[in-house]
């Protein structure tokens, strides 16, 4: 009898932080509200932190990471552990407590990102006295949010937070031995801003290196062999400055640790025209990412140094499938007996912090789907079936590799995933099919006839407040508490409510208020065929927040109209025209778990033919404005330049597919809440919605400058009204906003509305908000 070689070692990189049953946003918000303490809530997390490890440990994982633990954010922690911490803040030196870290995540009082924006979250820098938030922003192309890092020419770093040492230790002290884990010192820098125009923080990498070599002695001392180091800004367009700051940064940790293993952790994408540079850092081993670029692996297996330990990352990190593990083992099968099986490790593409913690939980998934899922557990499963089929051990775990094949099978076959109605109709759409009858100048001209708007005219893009009644009514409904009946008649005496109020007001274009959504996206997928949705399927978004990606799994169609009864319902209240509203299909798709056997410009061409149904059922309803909001379509941009054509190619077609169905009457508003639309104005305008709001409150209306430039002849809202903020806008900063867009745009183009929905805001604030914004749009026609 021979024994096996070594198994493979299996690494998770990284493991989500909120506990199966959100333990820490429950244990988060009691300590924000005051209710515990400090103590409770270093407790808590510590009993995460042991949890996961014996989750990991029990799974077969072998590579155990420490320090993937966060109480808020991993950015947020490497900026307190560097002393990068902004002055407002009132740090003096010493242990950094954690006041002074949360009111760098949520501002000194607390208030921060309680206004957010569909899922596109915003800190809410301008609430209350106390120090603002900082800046938040999305991670690569996730939909995890991460804490601006805040620079300064010249700053200088001290070591301030022993945080990666001490969860070293922590879990020594229980027996695991960890790979913890830092951001690298050059992603870092590159995500972090500075107030000074100009200003490049990769000129501080000589200042921050030291602080990085000092965490890594003393990591080293306590024992760590091996430490992960993320840069995954090697997936990114990179000039030679960058590549030479990694350069730098690598050699200078070499230097002073020669005999410390770094784990160079690259993910979300291929290391393309930064391989070489790469390949020549002196670490001891290298992740990549094999699902987001599989083409990638011959070349990195070709140049990689003997020496070097490639770490693959062969199960999806990003989504929420199970693996053909078979298929797997048959693919890395060369790759292991090439480098040696001491020379490989398995893992998720990146870190598991992007699915979901638990399948196990989901009792209620049709059965065949569950079987095709697998989130974070079941992946650590898999890894430890892939590591056995590769180490020679496939005798053991044959039924694993069975099954694994058995469900890739029936997926690739389930008529639950293929409808052989909407391949057809994707089959027959024709170029036609996405383009409006007439240009923009002969619809404009109709639809100002049929409407007689006055010039200016005001509206807001759909949403009101969700008041604490009606999701205590949503919730009662979805128990059972409150019948069918008694939640509809309760919606409707709040939309209403509203369209009376719009109307008092004297606003010109209404909507009904959007009350009976509980999500943009969630509150069309459960009306759409191909989708699915977990019951603890959590994944973190930022902070103590987290969101439940719908799972598309399948042909996407229409079975019924989604929102024409609302309305209708609301329409039949007023005389003045009532937007129907949609979400569109790019937004869908970028909020969602997507399918992994389809490209997703496929996916998102079905989304787009079934919301053109709802689009054409609201015109024969009557709807004369429809609005499509296309609130996620500037973050699917991928990471890569090169890439984005291509993207917006698709993502403006799918657009276009589902605004075209109608007549040349039928005004298409579409929605928008980012502020930049420099480097993609050209999408914007192939786009051709009759109308587009924009969010521009806080940017002055500067980025109406790429608009004008381009010539954009639509109409167009730039939003007076900053909705992130709970302050009431007086109506002199609203007619100022106002002229200085009257200085890039044509009286004629001009829409006047706030900068988003204002579901997040409370009626107290909405009110004499929109009162000022209405007034703002009476003195600016009475000054015409
Ligand atoms: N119509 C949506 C609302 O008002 C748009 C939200 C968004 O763009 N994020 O809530
Ligand atoms: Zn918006």
């Amino acid at each position: 009898m021979t024994t096996p070689p070594p198994a493979i070692p299996v690494a998770t990189l990284g493991t989500p932080r909120i506990g199966p049953r959100r333990e820490l946003k429950a244990a988060l918000e009691s300590y924000w509200a005051g209710k515990t303490g400090d103590a409770e809530l270093l407790d808590i997390s510590a009993a995460l932190r042991a949890a996961n490890w014996a989750r990991q440990k029990a799974r077969g994982v072998t590579v155990i990471p420490s320090n993937d633990f966060s109480l808020y954010d991993q950015v947020l922690d490497t900026s307190v552990m560097v002393g990068a911490i902004p002055e407002v803040y009132g740090w003096r030196g010493g242990k950094v407590p954690l006041s002074v870290h949360f009111a760098m995540a949520r501002g000194a009082d607390g208030a921060a990102s309680e206004a957010s924006c569909g899922h596109s979250h915003h800190g809410d820098g301008s609430a209350g006295q106390g120090a603002p938030a900082q800046e938040m922003t999305k991670w690569f192309d996730t939909n995890y949010h991460y804490m601006v890092p805040e620079f300064a020419p010249n700053q200088t770093f001290q070591l301030a937070s022993l945080k990666a040492v001490d969860e070293y230790r922590e879990a020594k002290a229980l027996g695991y031995e960890t790979r913890p884990v830092l951001l690298g010192p050059v992603t870092f820098l590159k995500l972090g801003k500075s107030k000074e125009a100009g200003f490049d923080p990769l000129s501080l990498l000589g200042n921050i290196l030291p602080v990085y070599v000092d965490v890594l002695r003393r990591l080293s001392a306590n024992g760590a062999e091996w430490v992960q180091i993320d840069e995954p800004c090697l997936v990114l367009d990179l000039d030679n400055a960058a590549r030479d700051a990694l350069r730098r940064a690598y050699a200078s940790i070499a230097h002073a640790l020669p005999k410390l293993k770094i784990m160079l952790a690259t993910y979300f994408g291929a290391l393309g025209d930064n391989l070489d540079a790469t390949l020549s850092l002196p670490v001891a081993g290298l992740h990549v990412d094999l699902v987001r670029a599989p083409e990638q692996l011959e070349a990195v297996v070709e140049k990689a140094r003997p020496g070097l330990v490639l770490s693959l990352g062969a199960i999806d990190g990003r989504n929420i499938w199970r693996a053909n593990l078979s298929a797997l083992a048959e693919r890395l099968k060369a790759v292991v007996a090439r480098r040696g099986t001491d020379h490989v490790q398995l893992a998720p593409s990146c870190s598991l912090l992007h699915v979901p913690v638990d399948l196990d939980q989901e009792t209620d998934l049709d059965p065949d789907l569950k079987s095709w899922l697998a989130f974070s557990l079941q992946k650590m499963d898999e890894l430890a079936v892939l590591s056995a089929a590769l180490s020679g051990d496939s005798a053991r775990v044959k039924d694993a590799l069975d099954a694994s094949a058995a469900a890739a099978e029936a997926r690739r076959t389930s008529p639950k995933v293929h409808n052989a109605a909407v391949a057809a109709r994707t089959g027959a759409v024709t170029a036609a099919m996405a383009r409006r009858t007439s240009p923009f100048s002969t619809r404009a001209e109709l639809q100002h006839k049929r409407f007689g708007l006055p010039a200016f005219p005001t509206t807001t893009i759909g949403s009101f407040p969700q008041t604490a009644e009606v999701r205590q009514a949503r919730s009662a409904h979805a128990k059972g508490a409150l019948s069918d009946d008694a939640y509809t008649q309760f919606l409707r005496e709040e939309t209403a409510r509203a369209v009376r109020w719009q109307e008092d007001i004297g606003l010109d274009v209404l909507v009904h208020g959007e009350f009976e959504r509980n999500d943009m996206v969630q509150y069309f997928g459960e009306q759409l065929s191909g989708f699915a949705f977990t019951k603890h399927g959590w994944v973190q978004s930022y902070g103590s927040r987290y969101v439940r990606p719908p799972i598309l799994f399948g042909d996407v169609a229409r079975p019924a109209p989604m929102t024409v009864e609302w309305w209708r319902y609301a329409q039949s209240l007023t005389q003045k025209p009532l937007k129907g509203m949609l979400t569109g299909p790019v937004t869908i798709l970028n909020w969602s778990f997507v399918r992994d056997d389809l490209p997703r410009s496929a996916a998102c061409r079905q989304i787009a033919l079934a919301i053109r149904d709802e689009v054409e059922d609201l015109e024969q309803a009557g709807a004369a404005m429809i609005q499509i909001d296309e609130a996620a379509l500037r973050e699917g941009l991928p990471l890569r330049r090169s890439q984005w054509g291509e993207y917006l190619r698709w993502a403006v077609e799918c657009f276009r597919l589902c605004s075209s169905g109608v007549g040349d009457q039928t005004q298409i508003h579409t929605h928008m809440c980012y502020s930049e639309f420099n480097d993609i104005i050209d999408a914007i305008g192939a786009m051709d919605a009759d109308v587009i709001s924009i969010e521009t409150s806080r940017s002055k209306m500067e980025l109406l400058d790429a608009f004008r430039s381009y010539k954009y002849p639509n109409e167009i809202g730039p939003g007076v009204y900053d909705i992130h903020s709970p302050r009431v806008p007086a109506v002199s900063e609203m007619t100022d906003l106002l002229s200085r867009a009257r200085q890039r745009l044509d009286d004629s183009q001009i829409w006047i509305n706030p900068d988003c929905g204002l579901k997040t805001r409370k009626w107290e604030e909405v009110k004499p908000a929109l009162v000022n914004m209405v007034a703002a749009a009476r003195a600016i026609r009475s000054a015409t």
